[in-house]
């Protein structure tokens, strides 16, 4: 599979081996066309699904995909992690995605590591430069954030400890992405910072998802959203606009290669590229009228 992709795809691991069969058989066939740089494979929380990120991200490997697959320490122990992170090492991998996660009410971490900067840290002392680390980041801050200013001095501690990029949490307001980007290279990071693009599908779901990690839906997108309640189809296509357009306004700016959040759907992530141009079978560019026509 080729590794020059000009975006990479998010994927969390299927619960079952039906859904993982959907995931290799449907799923990424449809997206192949992206020719995503690499795949990303999610991790839950404190390990839970520990079993099925690593038999989805050997699946990914066995069909030729460069994958990286997301890990945090949870609850789990020191010799746990190293044990993952070296049988990766052993398949082949050379991507991680290092993060805090958050633990599930009730869980104890008083023994673990805290937060991902030390989790960095230890992947480079137990494995050196084997691992392209990509860690995460925040244009609309972390919601425990202390501060703007400190959050983004955190990502640089991540960075500073050996990670090689960083990867957004979705937006849908394209300046708190530049405005951060602005911060960061005033705070002397000067590693990409890849846009996270989370394509609009179910919307009463990403409200819930959106008020619990902090990012934040634009007043007049849930306007515009409740103008369509009963009209499933107008919806759709003007979920389809406004992250098109965000993406479009991404790539003109120059930014680094976007990762779609794919939610293990095909759609709406290729519809979206093809009318960005980034798969064959759209328009060039946002800005043509084909887009500005999807909304009738
Ligand atoms: P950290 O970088 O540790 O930051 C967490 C908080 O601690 C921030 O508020 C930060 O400002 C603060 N902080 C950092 N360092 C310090 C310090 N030294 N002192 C005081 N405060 C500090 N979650 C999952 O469970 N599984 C996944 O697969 C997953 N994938 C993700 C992929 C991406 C691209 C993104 C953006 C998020 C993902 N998440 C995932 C969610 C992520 O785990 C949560 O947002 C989590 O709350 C923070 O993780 P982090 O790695 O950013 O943590």
């Amino acid at each position: 599979m080729a590794k020059d992709g000009n975006c990479s795809l998010e994927f969390f691991p299927p619960k079952s081996s039906a859904g993982l069969d959907t995931l290799l058989c449907q799923t990424l066939p449809a997206l192949a066309a992206l020719n995503p740089e690499y795949c990303s494979v999610t991790y839950g929380a404190g390990g839970a699904t520990r079993d099925t990120t690593v038999d989805t991200v050997t699946a990914l490997l066995e069909l030729g995909y460069d994958v990286a697959p997301h890990l945090s320490f949870g609850s789990d122990d020191h010799g746990v992690i190293e044990g993952l992170i070296r049988r990766y090492q052993d398949q082949g991998v050379s991507r991680l995605v290092a993060l805090r996660g958050d633990l599930p009410p009730g869980v104890d971490s008083e023994q673990q590591l805290r937060h991902a900067s030390e989790l960095v840290s230890f992947i480079r002392q137990a494995t050196g430069d084997h691992f392209d680390i990509a860690v995460a980041a925040y244009p609309e801050i972390h919601p425990e954030a202390p501060g703007y200013e400190r959050d983004i001095h955190f990502l640089k501690e991540k960075l500073d400890a050996g990670a090689n990029t960083a990867v957004t949490q979705y937006f849908y307001n394209v300046e708190s992405y530049f405005y951060f980007v602005d911060r960061c290279m005033a705070a002397g990071i000067t590693q990409s910072i890849h846009p996270g693009i989370m394509p609009i599908s179910n919307f009463a779901n990403l409200q819930r998802f959106s008020a619990a990690c902090g990012a934040e839906i634009p007043r007049w997108i849930t306007a515009r959203m409740a103008d369509f309640a009963d009209d499933p189809q107008s919806a759709h296509a003007f979920g389809i606009e406004v992250v098109s357009q965000l993406c479009a306004t991404l790539i003109d700016s120059g930014a680094p290669p976007i990762h779609f959040y794919t939610m293990n759907q095909a759609e709406p992530v290729c519809t979206i590229a093809r009318q960005i141009g980034l798969m064959e079978g759209g328009s060039k560019h946002a800005g043509d009228s084909a887009l500005h026509q999807s909304v009738a």
